[in-house]
């Protein structure tokens, strides 16, 4: 994977969401792969079932609806999404193991309005351009 394109307007609600929450925010990147590049038509915020600052989860039903529904549309989950709480936009060592699970396109914002996206490659944390269209 080469680009996440995602819309200004979904960008800025997952920041404002992440910059108003005291637990990581966390949720879905919907949209469609062409070649290296994945395009979010749009997101969807999950619950993080942890209700923690420093690591979240989605449950799996919530994660099968959104699958499913996204099939439907005939999109894909092109990506994950979550937020870091006063640390920088970086995987941690929890996130390696779920970009691992889920070989999508991470994108990681914090809530001072920083953002990232990566993905994991034969193993390697590579950072992928996040285009803001
Ligand atoms: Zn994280």
């Amino acid at each position: 994977m080469r680009s996440l394109f995602i819309k200004r307007v979904h960008l800025k609600e997952i920041l404002t969401t992440a910059r108003e929450s005291n637990i990581e925010i966390c949720g879905f990147l919907i949209g469609t792969m062409k070649g290296e590049d994945a395009f979010v038509d749009y997101v969807v915020f999950a619950e993080n079932r942890l209700n923690s600052p420093v690591k979240f989860e989605i449950g799996p039903l919530e994660t099968l609806k959104v699958l499913e529904k996204a099939e439907k549309e005939g999109k894909e989950i092109v990506g994950i999404f979550h937020s870091h709480l006063n640390c920088p936009p970086y995987p941690s060592p929890r996130d390696l193991k779920g970009m691992d699970l889920w070989r999508n396109a991470w994108l990681i914002v914090n809530n001072i309005g920083e953002y990232r996206a990566f993905v994991l490659e034969n193993g390697q944390i590579k950072e992928i351009k996040v285009e803001v269209v």
